[in-house]
């Protein structure tokens, strides 16, 4: 598992960091190593969000989010952007190659397996489609986590 993937794991919600870690190599050992996963994103903090927020409307560039800070699910560590990883160098963010060759896209096996742990894929929304974003299902909605209670590590408290 690549080391930056290893460091995003680690800060995200403690409840999901056995399980990412269990779904990246599982979707690593079934890429068989052309392309392997890496996480580019995972949880951001309030003043990240709100500096994505501010990109194209009080600070210049291109609009990437209409989520200010508390209202993405990445502020609570619910939530993971994915790239591929090609030949251990270049990172893709192509979802129909099959660099392994198995008839099934890279890009789909990793959705799957995503899937298979509860996991819901950006790419299925109808609208706004976010094919590099993965987040928990049930722990995915964000103004219900904004209500929650947070530990002193500022994680919102699950039962
Ligand atoms: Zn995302």
């Amino acid at each position: 598992m690549d080391t930056h993937t290893i460091k995003r794991i680690e800060k995200m919600h403690p409840s999901v960091r056995d399980e990412l870690q269990q779904i990246i190599n599982l979707c690593n050992e079934n890429l068989k190593g052309k392309a392997q996963i890496r996480i580019t994103q995972g949880l951001r903090t309030t003043e990240e969000q709100n500096h994505l927020y501010a990109l194209g409307r009080t600070l210049p560039g291109k609009k990437v989010t209409n989520a200010k800070g508390g209202q993405s699910v990445h502020n609570y560590g619910f939530a993971v952007d994915i790239c591929l990883l090609i030949d251990n160098k270049e990172a893709s963010w192509d979802t129909k190659k099959d660099w392994d060759n198995d008839q099934v896209a890279d890009w789909y096996e990793c959705v799957k397996i995503f899937a298979s742990f509860g996991w819901e894929w950006g790419g299925n929304w109808k609208k706004n489609k976010d094919l590099p974003h993965f987040d928990k299902k049930g722990l995915n909605n964000w103004r219900t986590l904004a209500k929650m209670k947070k530990d002193a590590n500022g994680y919102v408290i699950i039962k």
